[in-house]
C-alpha cells in the first residue's frame, strides 16, 4: 500500500510539473508554429528556404504532439463523466483502432452480455483504448493477434483476496490482449511511471499507460497486467458499474431535503 501511495504522490507531482511546462511551452509553439507558417507563405513556392522551413515547421508539430500528451497526462482537462455503454464505446472506435493497428494485426472483438453502465467521460475512455492498442500493435510488431473483450465481472471476497488490489464490488471489464513480445519482470515493475519506455527514441514517451493509470483511478477502476515474455500480454481494465439508485434511496433523499420553491 506504501508503494502505491508513494506511486501516487510521485505521478501527482510529475503530472503537475509536466502540466505546468507543457502548458506554457504550447504557447510558444504555436508563435513558433504560426510564423513559419507566415513565412512559408511569404516566401515563393520554390525558394530554396522551403525545404528547411518545413523541417522546422514538422519538428515543432511533433513537438506540439507531445505537448498535448503531456497536457492529458496532467489531467488539465476538465473531464465530463457521463454513463456509457462500453460495448457501445468500443463499437464507435472499432474502424479508427483498425486503422491504427494496420491490417496485417487481426482484431477480434468479443463485447460481454449485460454489461451494464460507468460513469465515465468518454473521451477518457477514448485515450484508454488507443494507448492499449498502440501499446499491442508496437508489441505485436509485424504480424499477430490482437482481442479487445468486455464483461461485467463480479469480485467477491474469495477472488478478491487473488485480485489482491481489486476490493470486491460490481465492475465492467475491458480487456485488450496481444500475442506479441510480452514483458519480463523488470518492464512490469515500471511500466505505470510516467516516462518509463522501452521503445526507441521518437517511438515511446512513456506516458501511455501513466495516462491511463491516472484515468483509471481518478474513476475508481483497477488495472489487472499479465503478461508472459515473448508470448503475450493482457491488461484489464476494471470500472466499478453504475448502480442506479433504487426508488426507496430516492425517495429517503426526496423527504430529507427541505422544499425549495
Ligand atoms: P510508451 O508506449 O510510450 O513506451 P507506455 O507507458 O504506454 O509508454 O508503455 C510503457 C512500456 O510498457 C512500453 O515501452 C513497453 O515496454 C511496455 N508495454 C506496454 N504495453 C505493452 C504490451 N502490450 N506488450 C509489451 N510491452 C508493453
Amino acid at each position: 500500500l506504501e508503494e502505491q501511495l508513494l506511486q501516487a504522490q510521485k505521478m501527482e507531482s510529475v503530472g503537475r510539473l509536466a502540466g505546468g511546462v507543457a502548458h506554457d511551452f504550447n504557447n510558444m509553439l504555436s508563435v513558433i508554429l504560426g510564423n513559419i507558417e507566415l513565412a512559408m507563405s511569404t516566401l515563393s513556392a520554390d525558394a530554396p528556404v522551403q525545404a528547411r522551413l518545413n523541417i522546422v515547421k514538422d519538428a515543432a508539430k511533433r513537438s506540439a504532439n507531445l505537448t498535448q500528451q503531456l497536457l492529458a497526462f496532467a489531467r488539465q482537462q476538465p473531464v465530463s463523466p457521463r454513463l456509457l455503454d462500453l460495448n457501445a464505446t468500443v463499437e464507435e472506435m472499432l474502424k479508427m483502432l483498425r486503422r491504427l493497428i494496420g491490417e496485417d494485426i487481426e482484431l477480434t472483438w468479443i463485447p460481454g452480455k449485460n454489461l451494464g453502465s460507468v460513469n465515465v467521460d468518454p473521451s477518457q475512455l477514448d485515450q484508454i483504448l488507443v494507448n492499449l492498442c498502440v501499446n499491442a500493435r508496437d508489441a505485436i510488431g509485424d504480424t499477430g493477434k490482437m482481442s479487445i473483450t468486455t464483461q461485467n465481472v463480479t469480485i467477491d471476497q474469495a477472488l478478491s483476496s487473488v485480485y489482491s488490489e481489486i476490493p470486491p464490488g460490481q465492475y465492467v471489464m475491458l480487456a485488450v490482449s496481444d500475442n506479441g513480445c510480452g514483458m519480463d519482470k523488470g518492464t512490469l515493475l515500471h511500466l505505470f511511471e510516467p516516462f518509463f519506455t522501452t521503445k526507441s527514441q521518437g517511438k515511446g514517451t512513456g506516458l501511455g499507460l501513466a495516462t491511463v493509470y491516472g484515468i483509471v483511478t481518478q474513476n475508481n477502476g483497477f488495472i489487472d497486467v499479465s503478461s508472459v515474455p515473448g508470448k503475450e500480454t493482457v491488461f484489464k481494465i476494471y470500472l466499478p458499474l453504475h448502480v442506479p439508485p433504487s426508488d426507496a434511496s430516492i425517495d429517503t433523499v426526496e423527504t430529507d431535503e427541505p422544499i425549495r420553491g
